[in-house]
């Protein structure tokens, strides 16, 4: 029997559950806040699996028009030089490419696909949630609108995917508070450039306390100029380790961010195969987020209604996590009806396979994931190398990086990761 579902948040958790759960025949409802949408954020990354997962919707072809298929995820220090290439996509074994694409621009594909699927009465615009309650086999939501009224929607389940301040979250958790900070200040910024590489690259330069990271987000323009997202991450606070501080300000994703702020830092970045500052001189969009997360929840599910996304479980964006596992738990959450009608066993299980992976994350996101890389060679060789070798042990990195891989829980059919020993300012990844 379809389910009357309800889904408030038409980010791109909530808009890929809508479509999951609309393609297994239930009818779905999607309530975002926002009056009118529009291409919010700079870039994202999309995991092989999780592009799997779109693409069982029917969304690759979209995908591969506005996306870049990521080749590689280098890891360089402050002077360029690579420590370790991480081949990605269906060059490093996945059964999907990896892609990075402009948020906004992901989030307005996926709603346009939702409204042609599930029909523009059943995607509503201006309704913003403030809560809900059960009632029988019920859920009442309730929900303001821009002009100030408020409507009540029933539906059989609540799905809140409602992103990183959610309501719903805040109404089973009143004194959870706000997100916790880790000291570190994202810049995260867009320009146009010359694609650098061989325009399909991620790379992560630089160590704890100052970062840059950067790759393409759209396919190379006719003028030859491609969109690159960049992020610059300084660390403010020392004392932020592993989260805990409140973060300057409300986390707000549409903070306008300083060049003034970064050219202190990153002013002398210049890599053999990009000049740092001139990227960040040449910026259409500069945003500024503090590196927040919350700490896991005991659970998910209150009867009828679940959270999903970064309701649920808001990490920091480390591994290209976030749309990513929203993705995931928008699968798990069709995967969980298809497998058993009754809504509160449906919403355990999905709770049950999706909870402890993406606690899990956060954890490691803590531990700054990844980054240990980057932080091992700067303590070691501040001023560069001659030899990677004689700083790291290649055989060391890359079973770290599997091990993070495997908890992040990337699925590579062959593995076709290699550690890579660069000369010096040679160019990482593969040109
Ligand atoms: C405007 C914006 C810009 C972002 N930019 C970036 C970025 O540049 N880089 C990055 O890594 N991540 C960014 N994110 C976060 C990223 O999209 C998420 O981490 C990830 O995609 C998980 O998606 P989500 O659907 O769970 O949450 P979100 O993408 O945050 O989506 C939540 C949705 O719910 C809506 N909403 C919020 N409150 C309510 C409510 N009470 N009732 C109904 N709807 C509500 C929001 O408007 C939003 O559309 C951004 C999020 C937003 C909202």
């Amino acid at each position: 029997m379809p389910l009357d579902i309800l889904i408030a948040g038409g980010g791109i958790g909530g808009l890929a559950a809508a479509l999951a759960l609309h393609r297994d025949g239930h009818r779905v409802t999607v309530c975002e806040a926002t009056a009118e949408l529009k291409p919010l954020g700079v870039g994202i990354n999309l995991l092989p699996h999780a592009v799997a997962v779109l693409d069982e919707l029917g969304l690759l072809p979209a995908l591969q028009a506005m996306a870049v298929p990521t080749s590689a995820l280098v890891f360089a220090n402050r002077h360029g030089q690579t420590l370790y290439e991480d081949v990605r996509g269906l060059a490093g074994g996945y059964s999907h490419p990896q892609f990075s694409v402009h948020r906004g621009e992901l989030q307005l594909m996926l709603w346009r696909e939702a409204v042609a699927r599930l029909g523009t009465e059943r995607l509503l615009l201006g309704e913003r949630i403030t809560g809900a309650r059960l009632d029988g086999d019920e859920v009442i939501a309730q929900l303001a609108t821009p002009d100030g009224r408020m409507v009540e929607r029933r539906a059989s389940v609540l799905i809140a995917a409602d992103g990183i301040h959610s309501a719903i979250r805040r109404q089973f958790y009143p004194d959870e508070g706000p997100p916790r900070w880790n000291g570190m200040m994202m810049w995260r910024g867009t320009s146009l450039a010359k694609p650098f590489l061989d325009g399909r690259t991620m790379v992560q330069a630089g160590h704890r306390r100052a970062k840059f990271v950067v790759y393409p987000i759209a396919p190379p323009r006719p003028d030859g100029l491609q969109l690159i997202n960049w992020i610059c991450d300084r660390r403010l606070r020392e004392d932020g380790l592993g989260g805990g501080l409140a973060a300057p300000g409300r986390e707000d994703w549409n903070k306008p961010g300083s060049i003034e702020d970064l050219l202190p830092t990153f002013g002398s970045w210049r890599f053999p195969w990009l000049d740092v500052p001139g990227v960040i001189r040449e910026a259409t969009q500069l945003l500024e987020w503090p590196m927040v997360d919350r700490d896991p929840l005991p659970r998910w599910r209150h009867g009828r209604i679940t959270l999903l996304g970064d309701a649920a479980h808001p990490m920091y964006p480390i591994g290209s996590n976030g749309a990513t596992q929203a993705i995931l738990d928008a699968t798990a959450i069709a995967k969980a009806f298809r497998e058993d009608r009754r809504v509160e066993t449906a919403l355990a299980n999905y709770e049950a396979e999706r909870r402890p992976m993406c606690a899990r994350i956060v954890e490691l996101n803590r531990q700054e994931g990844l980054d240990y890389i980057l932080d091992m060679v700067e303590e070691r060789a501040p001023e560069g190398f001659a030899r990677l070798e004689d700083v790291i042990d290649p055989a060391e990195v890359d079973a770290f990086v599997k091990r993070y891989k495997a908890a992040a829980g990337h699925r590579q059919t062959t593995v076709a990761t290699s550690p890579v020993a660069a000369p010096p300012g040679s160019s990482p990844g593969s040109t």
